[in-house]
């Protein structure tokens, strides 16, 4: 049986309680994992809170130190913890490895800001005094991690609290919480000290960590209706919070685009991880000129997409990560062609033996798809694009704006002045200009309007887990 990860001990919950972790390409349980609650989240809150001050202490040279060490042990198991990845969630054994290798490469990249914390001289009026600003961690942090993309999502909440000098009580998505547990027992075995992370287990441990006292600051990844559940359960307590949450990604592609460039890169931004991915394109807005050439091309690319279990060497996309989110998918979808939209690939979910107890689905493309179905207007998160024409770019601007989340964005064209347009137009934390929709380490991200607010990745995610202080010297 998992345990959770407690001041240096490996526990169940207090309430003796426990749940079962699903393989989805499978239908098989794959662990029995201990479901936890207010009064773990409690324990584990002022194993954080002991350890912290210790952790805080340390010579920043040494906290770079202990993490570069500790990641590279981790980045050593990285084989051994993809397919664990790929049991719990479905995602193809590839892409597992790419994700376990970026939990590692995460931590080394904190890890080499954790010494390099500036502040600031400021002269004041009166001259026999001055100022300094200083940053301090903020101490215990919370972080909250969605299910799709497990290892990612939690490094970029644990790297930057802990690089920082804050420590951390992470909760994993209930249905995703072993390759987690596997990185942090890895960073501890590398030399990471005990109660520097804590993992916790279990739906309940979710709201217990935004309302603990102790818990200063609440980073999350998930939906938006989650964010707005965990903004007003935080207010009481005036927490700092981070909302990484849902997207509605527009992508629009001009008549001057490189139409091979753009099929491979909006095939990949679509499908990507069986479709669930924040920042995939789930809007895709080509004009005229091009949109027959575009949709072949991206028929042609769906087409090699065989869905499968990610443990077998020739599936290209795995099974979506639960039955419910599938059929949120199939309503979606379904309701479009309610409406007057036509499928012109896929849909539907593949037949025989082999998909018979998993959560599978057939990648879709479709067209013709009205801006009232629930394809435009809600975050479509699985493998379904609706691929809608527009006459020029003013329309497609106006089309990709037309969303309640502002995530990210792209368009494809060769023309500067088109390109420049959209940079300063679309609503969203990121523009991709022809390229792929990678969050880089080097950028910040993260949402504005209903897609949250705080940043991840590059230094603004580092110094948000730090503190500004005002100091005055005076010089009697
Ligand atoms: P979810 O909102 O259901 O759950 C996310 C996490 O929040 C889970 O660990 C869950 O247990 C926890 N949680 C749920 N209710 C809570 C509450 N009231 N208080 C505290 N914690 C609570 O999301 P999901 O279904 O796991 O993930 C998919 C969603 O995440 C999609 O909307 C997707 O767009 C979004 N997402 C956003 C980003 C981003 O960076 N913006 C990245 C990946 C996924």
């Amino acid at each position: 049986m998992a345990t959770m990860i407690i001041e240096g001990e490996r526990v169940g919950a207090s309430s003796g309680e426990t749940y079962q972790v699903m393989n989805p390409a499978t239908g098989e349980v794959i662990e029995q994992v201990p479901n936890g609650g207010p009064d773990d989240v409690d324990r584990a809150a002022r194993a954080a809170a002991k350890a912290q001050q210790a952790w805080a202490k340390l010579a920043p040279a040494e906290r770079a130190r202990i993490l570069h060490k500790a990641a590279d042990h981790m980045l050593g198991q990285a084989e051994e913890i993809a397919p664990v990845l790929t049991a719990e969630q479905g995602k193809t054994i590839l892409e597992s490895r790419i994700e376990a290798r970026r939990f590692g490469e995460n931590i080394a990249w904190f890890a080499d800001l954790a010494d390099k914390i500036h502040g600031e001289y400021v002269s004041l009026p009166d001259t026999t005094t001055y100022g300094l600003v200083l940053r301090k961690p903020i101490g215990v942090t919370g972080a909250i991690v969605p299910w799709n993309f497990p290892l990612t999502l939690a490094a970029n909440k644990v790297a930057p609290a802990i690089a920082a000098g804050n420590t951390v009580v992470l909760k994993p998505s209930s249905t995703t919480p072993l390759a987690t547990l596997r990185c942090i027992e890895s960073l501890i075995e590398g030399g990471l000290p005990e109660g520097v992370v804590n993992v916790v287990l279990g739906p309940g441990t979710g709201d217990a960590i935004v309302t603990h006292p102790l818990i200063r600051k609440v980073a999350l990844t998930g939906s938006t209706p989650t964010g707005k559940k965990v903004m007003a359960a935080a207010a009481p307590y005036l927490k700092k919070v981070v909302l990484e949450l849902g997207g509605s990604d527009p992508c629009i592609v001009l008549d001057d685009a490189d139409v091979d460039e753009a099929a491979k890169a909006i095939s990949v931004g679509r499908f990507f991880n069986c479709g669930q991915a924040c920042l995939a394109i789930k809007r895709l807005y080509v004009q005229e000129g091009v949109f027959d050439a575009l949709l072949d091309r991206l028929i042609e690319r769906a087409r090699k997409l065989k869905p499968g279990d990610g443990m077998n060497r020739d599936s290209r996309m795995g099974p979506m990560h639960t039955a419910g989110q599938r059929a949120e998918v199939e309503a979606q979808v379904q309701n479009a062609l309610d409406r007057g939209a036509r499928l012109v690939f896929g849909g539907g979910r593949p037949q025989g033996a082999e998909y018979d107890k998993g959560n599978f689905i057939n990648p879709a493309i479709l067209v013709d798809v009205p801006e009232d179905s629930r394809m435009v207007t809600e975050e479509v998160f699985g493998p379904a694009l609706p691929v809608m024409r527009i006459k020029d770019l003013d329309e497609g601007l106006v089309r990709a704006n037309a969303s309640p989340f502002g995530l990210g964005s792209s368009i494809w064209t060769s023309s500067m002045k088109a390109a420049h347009r959209a940079v300063q137009e679309l609503e969203a934390g990121y523009t991709w200009v022809n390229a792929l929709q990678i969050a880089h380490d080097e950028l910040p991200f993260g949402g504005t309007k209903e897609s949250g607010f705080g940043k991840e990745h590059g230094l603004e995610a580092f110094y948000q887990y730090t503190e500004q202080k005002s100091v005055v010297y005076g010089l009697v």
